[in-house]
């Protein structure tokens, strides 16, 4: 096996995704990129009302908000090795560990079928499945795509997208603490909204948890 990879690493060498240098196989990542985008914190003012804070792990810019531009829109499933190694050297692991079970935030079914994959399963599911925690992807249910955020102030992108999330049936949440995962934290109207439905579900309480963020 060891061969196999050694093999490997010759013709197909992993090569940094913020500035194309070839590294290590299990570092993914140039020390020099990785210190430019990392930024591991819990956001200001995102504990709300449902919502028990929310941590991040990057600065949304550079390389990371390439990565994950392309792996969004762009169809490149091969840059999800990009985000195991910032999974684990996240500092803040101890103050999560209550949280045994993960749920991302969904994509509506019109947009999973045209893009064929949820991102945030492909940045977290099998990461989180080693760290031992219980990764449900289909915990929630979006019901529509939310209308185009960007012109809209905090409270108005709430009542945007307040109520487009829903418990899956088959998914038992109460008295559970929820760590609920996302690509990006953009004002927190997205993972507000979706903490409120697991609320009224019954979670005990639901923590956040994104790759990026450009948020203080
Ligand atoms: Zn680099």
């Amino acid at each position: 096996m060891k061969l196999f990879h050694d093999l490997a690493d010759i013709f197909y060498p992993i090569t940094c995704p913020g500035c194309g240098k070839v590294v290590d196989r299990d570092q993914v990542w140039c020390e020099e990129c990785f210190k430019k985008v990392w930024n591991p914190r819990l956001l200001n003012s995102s504990h709300t009302d449902h919502l028990h804070g929310c941590y991040t792990l990057c600065n949304y810019e550079g390389a990371v908000r390439q990565i994950i531009i392309q792996l969004k829109y762009g169809g490149r499933i091969d840059r999800k090795r990009a985000f195991p190694p910032l999974l684990a050297r996240f500092p803040y692991w101890d103050r999560l560990s209550f949280c045994r079970y993960v749920i991302p935030v969904p994509l509506s079914k019109k947009k999973w079928h045209s893009r064929g994959y949820n991102q945030v399963d492909l940045m977290f599911e099998e990461w989180m499945k080693k760290a031992g925690k219980e990764y449900l992807p289909r915990g929630l249910v979006r019901f529509r795509a939310a209308e185009t955020q960007s012109l809209l102030s905090r409270t108005e992108r709430y009542e945007n997208i307040k109520g487009i999330f829903h418990i899956n049936r088959n998914v038992d949440v109460k008295g559970k603490h929820i760590l609920l995962v996302d690509d990006v934290y953009t004002t927190g109207a997205t993972m507000e909204s979706a903490a409120h439905e697991l609320k009224r579900a019954g979670a005990a309480s639901v923590t956040g948890l994104t790759i990026a963020s450009g948020a203080m």
